[in-house]
C-alpha cells in the first residue's frame, strides 16, 4: 500500500450517491419489524418535549405571583403556598423526566443494538453469496470491505439511535417552544422563527464545505485498515528484508494526508459554530428587547414574567439548532458510510447465480469450448481454450506461473464465468447446474488451504458436518495424518493451526476424502511439502483417483507422467495437449519444463547414487 494507494482509494467506496431520503428508505426494512419500539418511544419523546416547556411556563407564572404579591400586601402564607407549589410542579416534572428520558434512551438503544445486529447478519448473508469475482476486486480488498462493513453498521445503527433520542425529541420541543411563542406573542414568535433558517443556511453551508473532506477522510480509513492488514499479513518479510523503515514511511504518508483532512474538516467546523454561536446570542438579544419593549409599552398580555419565558422558549427552539451542525455531521458521516454499506447489500448483480439442473448422479466430463476469461482488473486470464476432461481419467494441467492453470480450474468450479464462449459438465453448461449440487460434487484441494480456528476434528469435519468421529479417523489415515494426530497431547482436539504447513495440507486432504466427491480438482496440492509428505499424499491421492474425474495442476512431473491426458497452457492458450509421452514428443514447452525439471533434479546423479556408483 502506497500514499498514492492511499489517494486513489479517497473516493467514494461505492458509484451508489445517497440522499437523506434514500437512506430513510433504505434504513426504514430494519427499523419496521421493532415499530412498537418506535411508537413507545414516539409517545415517550411527545411527552418529553411538553416537559420541556414546563419550567419556561412555571417561571412565567411564578414571576408574575410575585411580582403582584410585592405590589399588593405581602403574606407569608401565600407566598409560602406559592413556593410550595413551585416546588412540587418542577420536582415532580424531574421525576416524570428522568422516567421519561430512561425509557425513550432505553428503548432508542435497544433500537440501536437491534438495527446494528440486524445490519451485520444481512451483511454476512450477502457477502456469503457473493461471486469470487466480487471479493477479488480492487475495492473489495480484505481490510477495505472490513472498514465499510464496521463504519456503515456503526453509523447506520447510531443514525436510527440518534434520531429517537437526540433529534426527534429536540425538534419536538423547539416546534412546541415556538407553538408557546407565537401564542404568546406573534411579533416574538415572527423574531424566533426568522433566526431559524439563518442558523439552516449555515449549517447547510458548512455542510457543503465539509462533504468532500469527510469523503475523503472515509476513504483514507479505509487505506489506513487495508494498511495496516497488508503489514500484518506480510511481517516476515517485512522483517527478513528489514523495510520496517519502508513500511513505516507508507504508513506515515496516508496517516500525514489523514491528519491534513482532519484538520481541515475541524478547522472549518470551528469557525461555522462560532458564528452560528453568535447569531444564537444575537437572537436571544433581540428576544430579551422586544419582550422588554412589549411590557414596558404594556402590550397587552405582556407582563414580566414573559421576559423569562421567551428566553426560556427560545433555548428550547435554539437547542436542535445549536446541535444541527452535529446532526449534519453525523447524517452525512451515515449518507458517506451508508452509500458504502448499501452498496454492498445491494449489489445483487454479485450474487453467485445458480440454475437448476440437478442431475441424481454426476459423471465428471468437463468439456470447455472457446473460452475467453478477464479478471475484473483487466487481466485477459485465457483466450480461447477448449479441452476436455474425461470422466474417470486424470487430466493434469502443465505451464509455466500465470500461464492460467488455476484459472481453468475455477471456471470449472464455476467461482467465475466465462467472458465468451462455453464451460459445461455432462453436456450442460455450467450456468445451468444447481451451483451448491456442483459444487458438493466437486473436491477442491489447493496448495495453501484454509484451515480454520479450531480443533483437527472440526476441521476435517468440515467436509461433511454429519459425519462421525470414525469417520474422522478413517479420512484422517487415508491423508496419512493419523499417526502424527494421535501423537499430540489432546489428539484430534488439538488446534489445527498450531500444525506446520504439511500437515495443515494433509488435514484438508482429510477434508476431501471425508467429502469423497466424485470430481477432484488438486491446484499444486504438494507444492508446500517435504519429500516424504509428498509421497505419502501423492500415495494417498493415487487410492482415491480410482472411478473419479482428476484435474490435478503440478509443477511435480512425477505427478504430471502418471496423468491420461495433459493439457499444456502458455499466455491463457492451450498450446498443447494428449497423453504425456505423445506430448513430450512433440517437443515444445512441456518438453521443455520437462526436461528442465528432470535437469534441476539432477536425476542422473540421483541414478548413481541409487546404484551406488557414487
Ligand atoms: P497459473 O495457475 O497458471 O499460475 P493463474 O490462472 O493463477 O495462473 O493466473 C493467470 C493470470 O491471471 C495471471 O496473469 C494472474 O496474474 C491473473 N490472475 C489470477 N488470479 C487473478 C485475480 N483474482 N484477479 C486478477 N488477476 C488474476
Amino acid at each position: 500500500m502506497t500514499a498514492n494507494t492511499a489517494t486513489s482509494t479517497a473516493t467514494a467506496p461505492s458509484s451508489l450517491k445517497m440522499n437523506l431520503f434514500d437512506l430513510l428508505k433504505n434504513i426504514l426494512p430494519f427499523v419496521k419489524p421493532y415499530r412498537w419500539l418506535v411508537i413507545i418511544t414516539l409517545v415517550l419523546t411527545f411527552a418529553g418535549s411538553l416537559m420541556a416547556q414546563v419550567n419556561a411556563v412555571v417561571l412565567d407564572r411564578a414571576v408574575d405571583t410575585i411580582n403582584e404579591l410585592m405590589q399588593t400586601t405581602f403574606a407569608w402564607s401565600e407566598a409560602t403556598r406559592l413556593l410550595a407549589a413551585i416546588s412540587a410542579i418542577l420536582l415532580g416534572k424531574e421525576v416524570l423526566s428522568a422516567f421519561v428520558t430512561f425509557g425513550q434512551r432505553y428503548y432508542g438503544e435497544k433500537m440501536r443494538i437491534l438495527v446494528s445486529r440486524d445490519l451485520s447478519l444481512k451483511v454476512v448473508d450477502q457477502i456469503l453469496r457473493f461471486r469470487m469475482a466480487f471479493f477479488s476486486a480492487e475495492d473489495n480488498e480484505t481490510g477495505k470491505l472490513q472498514s465499510r462493513i464496521d463504519r456503515g453498521i456503526q453509523s447506520l445503527s447510531n443514525t436510527v439511535n440518534n434520531f429517537f433520542i437526540e433529534i426527534l425529541p429536540l425538534f419536538t420541543s423547539a416546534i412546541f417552544a415556538l407553538i408557546l411563542m407565537f401564542a404568546a406573542n406573534v411579533y416574538v414568535g415572527l423574531v424566533a422563527l426568522c433566526i431559524v433558517p439563518i442558523y439552516f443556511y449555515l449549517t447547510y453551508v458548512q455542510a457543503n464545505h465539509l462533504k468532500g473532506w469527510r469523503r475523503n477522510i472515509f476513504g483514507s480509513h479505509q487505506a489506513v485498515s487495508q494498511g495496516i492488514l497488508n503489514i500484518i499479513e506480510s511481517i516476515s518479510v517485512i522483517k527478513s528484508f528489514n523495510r520496517e523503515d519502508i513500511e513505516s514511511a507508507r504508513q506515515a504518508a496516508i496517516q500525514k494526508a489523514m491528519t491534513e483532512q482532519q484538520m481541515n474538516t475541524r478547522r472549518m467546523s470551528f469557525f461555522f459554530n462560532g458564528l452560528k454561536s453568535f447569531f444564537e446570542q444575537i437572537g436571544t438579544v433581540l428576544i430579551i428587547i422586544l419582550t422588554a419593549y412589549l411590557v414596558l409599552t404594556d402590550y397587552p398580555g405582556m407582563s414580566i414574567g414573559k421576559i423569562m419565558y421567551h428566553v426560556m422558549l427560545f433555548a428550547n427552539v435554539s437547542a436542535p439548532i445549536r446541535q444541527l451542525h452535529r446532526i449534519y455531521d453525523d447524517m452525512n458521516d451515515a449518507l458517506i458510510y451508508a452509500e458504502g454499506f448499501f452498496g454492498i447489500l445491494h449489489a445483487h448483480d454479485e450474487i453467485e447465480d445458480s440454475g437448476s439442473y440437478h442431475p441424481e448422479r454426476v459423471e465428471g466430463t468437463f468439456e470447455m469450448r472457446d473460452v475467453d476469461f478477464t479478471y475484473s482488473n483487466g487481466t485477459k486470464a485465457l483466450t480461447g481454450v477448449n479441452l476436455r476432461i474425461e470422466q474417470g481419467k486424470i487430466t493434469a494441467l502443465v505451464g509455466l506461473s500465470g500461464a492460467g492453470k488455476s484459472t481453468i480450474v475455477n471456471l470449472l468450479d464455476k467461482f467465475y464465468h466465462p467472458d465468451s464462449g462455453t464451460v459445461s459438465l455432462d453436456g450442460h453448461e455450467l450456468k445451468d447446474w444447481d451451483t451448491q449440487w456442483l459444487r458438493e460434487n466437486i473436491g477442491l484441494v489447493l496448495q495453501k488451504n484454509h484451515i480454520f480456528s479450531g480443533s483437527i476434528e472440526e476441521n476435517i469435519l468440515y467436509g461433511c458436518p454429519g459425519a462421525t468421529h470414525d469417520d474422522v479417523v478413517k479420512a484422517a489415515k487415508q491423508a496419512y495424518i493419523y499417526d502424527q494426530i494421535m501423537q499430540l497431547p489432546n489428539g484430534f482436539e488439538s488446534q489445527a493451526l498450531q500444525l506446520s504447513g504439511g500437515q495443515q495440507q494433509r488435514i484438508a486432504i482429510a477434508r476431501m476424502f471425508i467429502k469423497n466427491p466424485p470430481i477432484i480438482f488438486l491446484d499444486e496440492p504438494t507444492a508446500s511439502l517435504d519429500a516424504i509428505a509428498t509421497e505419502q499424499i501423492k500415495a494417498s491421492i493415487d487410492a482415491i483417483k480410482a472411478g473419479r474425474t482428476v484435474i490435478i495442476i503440478s509443477h511435480n512431473i512425477g505427478q504430471i507422467i502418471d496423468a491420461d491426458q495433459i493439457y499444456v497452457l502458455q499466455k491463457g492458450h492451450v498450446v498443447q495437449s494428449g497423453t504425456p509421452s505423445e506430448v513430450y514428443h512433440q517437443g515444445g514447452l512441456y518438453k521443455d519444463i520437462f526436461d528442465a525439471s528432470a535437469r534441476s533434479m539432477n536425476v542422473d546423479k540421483i541414478a548413481d547414487t541409487i546404484d551406488g556408483q557414487v
